[in-house]
């Protein structure tokens, strides 16, 4: 537990670090070193600071600061690649966070590639082809994988079991907060980096520059959206501007890659809405941003529909892209599955996407989780289409990722192209999401099942 005598430096902004170090008597421009020690370096504790002189670094030891790293507690390492993180803080709450070293079908990290593959749409507008992913890749395509992969599992005597990496198996909570008499272990903490980063990482010419990390805004969540593992949680408590920056900082040191020469997209669509921790949420975009050099374009926020944030954020100076999670496609049906839509519903969700300011190759993603027999028929399409009439947007389509405690089901893939093709026929640009981490509970709305696995015995 932190002492509340304790300074983060994780979470404050250049203004912030230049009062710190002025407070001990030091010059301003130390402040850029600190940043740069923090965001760019991530070093992990104070000592570690090697352009600030012995003599600065005792006195901000003995002033309570300290990094504010998260700690890593655990991995979970799907069959597709996809490493989803259990992430501890100083309070012992945790969050969760997805590495996709793939992309997640290239949904929304990337402004310009979302961009262009929506005017590629435009361009051909294959109406009546086969119904695509994002990826590219036919939906009969991923049938055939599917019944493929089946049948291998068959073979397999755990298929789907999550699979813990022989470093976890190892290590403890007290390894991961390493002092400067730790360091010998470093090495050994590396090679399994390494090997992860290996696993991970696209082979050369393939998906370069499409890896993708998910984080949290809140411990749980209050939305309650009802297909939700998250909203089973509640909600606990946000996170500082410093806790979700550290989930980005703990996820590059772990896989050895550093932006902006490693091109990495982030999403705020991991646990919490992030729109219901603003302040926190807005900060932590600016410092990814300004100080750990991840571009804005490369970043989307998801709301589940806090329209007054929605207004307010056209208005930021640094913004993420915008996705809206809409799921239904007419009030009766989204007040169901979304109960905040009693106090914003769609006419006024959709006034505010029709007045957000759009930059120049901008679009609003609108997802919408299919949920068999629920949301999914074609008379559904149809009014999706008239809501998103005079919208410049795109739509991802996500099947329902199962969890246990969720009463839907998963739709027929017929059902989910013949949904796509109605909005596409309509001209706008749909595209199927590819689940990531299914099998170890790391896929949309499947964040909480991670909470149990991991304060289960060891796998
Ligand atoms: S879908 Fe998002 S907003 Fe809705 S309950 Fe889950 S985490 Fe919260």
């Amino acid at each position: 537990m932190k002492d509340s005598s304790q300074i983060e430096l994780l979470g404050l902004d250049r203004h912030e670090l230049a009062s710190l170090v002025g407070s001990v008597g030091e010059r301003a421009y130390r402040a850029g070193q600190i940043a740069e020690a923090v965001y760019r370096q991530r070093v992990e504790s104070v000592a570690e600071i090697s352009t600030l002189s012995q003599q600065l670094r005792a006195k901000l030891a003995e002033k309570g600061v300290l990094i504010g790293v998260p700690r890593i507690e655990q991995r979970f390492v799907s069959q597709d690649g996809t490493v989803r993180y259990l992430i501890g803080f100083a309070d012992g709450q945790s969050v969760e966070t997805v590495w996709m070293p793939e992309g997640d079908g290239g949904e929304a990290g990337d402004g310009s590639e979302a961009g262009e593959q929506a005017e590629r749409f435009a361009a051909l507008n294959p109406s009546g082809a086969e119904a695509q992913l994002e990826n590219g890749e036919s939906i009969a395509a991923l049938k055939r994988c599917a019944t493929q992969k089946q049948e291998q599992g068959q073979q397999s005597a755990t298929p789907d079991e999550p699979r813990r990496t022989q470093e976890d198996q190892s290590r403890t909570p007290d390894q991961q907060s390493r002092t400067p008499e730790e360091q010998s272990r470093t090495q050994d903490q590396q090679q399994g980096r390494t090997q992860i980063r290996q696993r991970n990482r696209p082979s050369q010419g393939q998906n370069q520059g499409r890896s993708t990390i998910c984080i949290s805004s809140q411990v749980g969540c209050a939305v309650d959206c009802q297909f939700c593992l998250t909203a089973l949680l509640g909600v606990k408590r946000n996170l500082t501007a410093g806790e979700i920056v550290g989930q980005v900082c703990a996820v590059l040191k772990d896989q050895g890659v550093s932006p902006p020469e490693d091109r990495i997209n982030l999403v705020f669509m991991g646990m919490g809405e992030p729109f219901l921790n603003y302040d926190n949420f807005v900060k932590a975009a600016r410092l990814l941003v300004e100080e750990v050099g991840i571009a804005e374009r490369r970043m989307t926020v998801s709301t589940a529909g806090i329209v007054p944030r929605i207004q307010d954020f056209g208005g930021e100076k640094i913004r993420p892209k915008l996705a809206i999670s809409l799921n239904a496609s007419n009030d009766a049906l989204r007040t169901r599955l979304m109960p905040l839509n009693k106090k914003w519903n769609l006419e006024m969700l959709m006034a505010a996407a029709k007045a957000y300011p759009l930059r120049t190759r901008e679009w609003i993603t609108f997802e919408y989780v299919l949920l068999g027999g629920v949301n999914d028929a074609p008379e559904n399409a149809r009014e999706v289409v008239e809501l998103l009439r005079g919208i410049k947007c795109k739509v991802n389509l996500i099947a329902l990722n199962p969890g246990p405690g969720i009463e839907f089901t998963t739709p027929e893939v017929e059902r989910v192209a013949a949904f796509q093709t109605i909005l596409r026929d309509a001209g706008i640009p749909a595209f199927v999401r590819r689940p990531r981490g299914r099998d170890i509970y790391a896929a949309c709305g499947q964040l909480k099942r991670t909470v149990e696995i991991a304060t289960a015995p060891a796998l």
